[in-house]
C-alpha cells in the first residue's frame, strides 16, 4: 500500500509512483479512474503528463471476425520474445460492461494471464458515442505513463471504433480476410484511408492471393505515393507471418520523422479536442430549459431556418457554453 496523500506528498506523486513500478492494482485503478472521468481523472492526467510519449500506440482493426483478436494474441507473444512489454485496451462500443468481464473467458488472455509484461484492459462505450476516441487515448495515457513499450489498440465490435482507434495509434493496422461476404467491398472505404498497414489474415485459405491481388490494385489506385502501405499475409491462428508483421510495424514507427510525429501528434490532439467540444455542445443542446433553444428547433423543423445556420447560432451563444 502506497503512503496516504498529505499536503507535501499530493496523491498525484504517489500514482506515478506506484503507476511506473509496475503496480498492476496501481494500474487498474488509474485506468478505472480516468475512464469515470471525474475529478480524479484530472488528478491523474495531470499527475502522468511528464510521462507521457514514450510507448508506441499501435491500433489493430477489421471487420469481426477477420481474426483481429488471435492476430493480437500471437503479436504479444512476438513482441515479448522481441523484450518488449505490452499493453493492450480492446474497445469494445456494443457492450455496455467495462473492466476485463468482456475479455474474461477469451483463450489469448489465459495465455498471457501469468505474465507481468503484459497488462489488458477492455474498454466498453456502453453505447457512450463520439468520447470513445478521447476515453481510449486516456486509457492509453495511463498504459503510457506505466512504461509499456507497446500499447495494443485492438477494436472487439464493429462500428465507429474501428475508425477512432486511428486517431489515436502511432500506427494502424487494418486486418482483413479472404471469403468474408464480398472480400474487399466488404471492407469498409474508411478502413482503407486509416491503414498505414494492412494485413490479409487467414492466408492458409488459397482465396487470399486474390485478396492481395484486389487490395494491392486498389492501393494502387489511390496513388498516394507520400504513403506505402504494406501488405503482409499471415496466418494468426498457426503464428505465421507475425514476425514479418512485427517488423512491419516496427519500421513504420522508426521512419515517422520529427516532423511527420509532431504533425501526428498535432492531428490527434485536434481530433480529441474536436470530439470534447463536441460532446460538450451534445450535453448543452440536450440540457432542458435552455433559452430560446425550443424556438430555434421549431425554426428549423418549420424549414424557417437551415440547420448549419442554427449550428452557427449555436456556437455563436457563448451563454450556453458553460458547465
Ligand atoms: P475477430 O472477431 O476479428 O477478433 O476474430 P477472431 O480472432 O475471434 O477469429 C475468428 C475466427 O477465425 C476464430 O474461429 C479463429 O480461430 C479463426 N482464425 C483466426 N485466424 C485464422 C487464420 O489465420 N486462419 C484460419 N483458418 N482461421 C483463423
Amino acid at each position: 500500500m502506497s503512503a496516504p496523500a498529505s499536503p507535501d506528498r499530493p496523491a498525484g506523486d504517489d500514482i506515478v509512483h506506484a503507476l511506473r513500478s509496475g503496480n498492476r492494482a496501481a494500474i487498474a485503478r488509474a485506468i478505472t479512474t480516468v475512464e469515470s472521468g471525474g475529478p480524479g481523472a484530472a488528478e491523474v492526467s495531470r499527475a502522468i503528463r511528464p510521462h507521457l510519449g514514450r510507448a508506441r500506440v499501435v491500433g489493430i482493426t477489421g471487420a469481426p471476425g477477420v481474426g483481429k483478436s488471435t492476430l493480437a494474441g500471437v503479436l504479444i507473444a512476438a513482441l515479448r520474445r522481441r523484450g518488449s512489454s505490452v499493453g493492450v485496451v480492446a474497445v469494445d462500443p456494443s457492450s455496455p460492461v467495462s473492466g476485463g468481464a468482456i475479455l474474461g473467458d477469451r483463450v489469448r488472455m489465459t495465455a498471457h494471464g501469468d505474465d507481468e509484461g503484459v497488462f489488458i484492459r477492455s474498454l466498453a462505450s456502453g453505447g457512450r458515442s463520439g468520447g470513445l476516441s478521447l476515453a481510449t487515448a486516456r486509457v492509453v495515457d495511463v498504459m503510457d505513463a506505466a512504461g509499456f513499450d507497446y500499447v495494443l489498440i485492438e477494436t472487439v465490435g464493429a462500428g465507429q471504433s474501428e475508425i477512432e482507434v486511428a486517431e489515436v495509434a502511432d500506427v494502424t493496422v487494418v486486418v482483413s480476410a479472404p471469403g468474408l461476404g464480398d472480400d474487399i467491398q466488404a471492407m469498409k472505404a474508411g478502413l482503407l484511408e486509416i491503414a498505414d498497414v494492412l494485413v490479409v489474415n487467414k492466408a492458409d485459405d488459397p482465396v487470399a492471393a486474390v485478396t492481395v491481388r484486389q487490395l494491392t490494385g486498389m492501393l494502387r489506385l489511390r496513388q498516394d505515393a507520400r504513403r506505402e502501405i504494406p501488405v503482409v499475409k499471415t496466418v494468426a491462428s498457426r503464428s505465421e507471418g507475425i514476425e514479418e508483421l512485427a517488423d512491419v510495424i516496427e519500421k513504420k514507427l522508426t521512419k515517422f520523422d520529427e516532423a511527420e510525429r509532431d504533425e501526428r501528434r498535432r492531428h490527434r490532439v485536434r481530433k480529441l479536442i474536436a470530439a470534447a467540444a463536441g460532446e460538450r455542445l451534445r450535453r448543452t443542446l440536450e440540457r432542458p430549459g435552455m433559452a430560446g433553444l425550443d424556438e430555434l428547433c421549431d425554426e428549423v423543423s418549420e424549414g424557417r431556418l437551415d440547420v448549419n445556420e442554427a449550428a452557427r447560432q449555436v456556437l455563436r451563444r457563448n451563454d450556453w457554453h458553460h458547465d
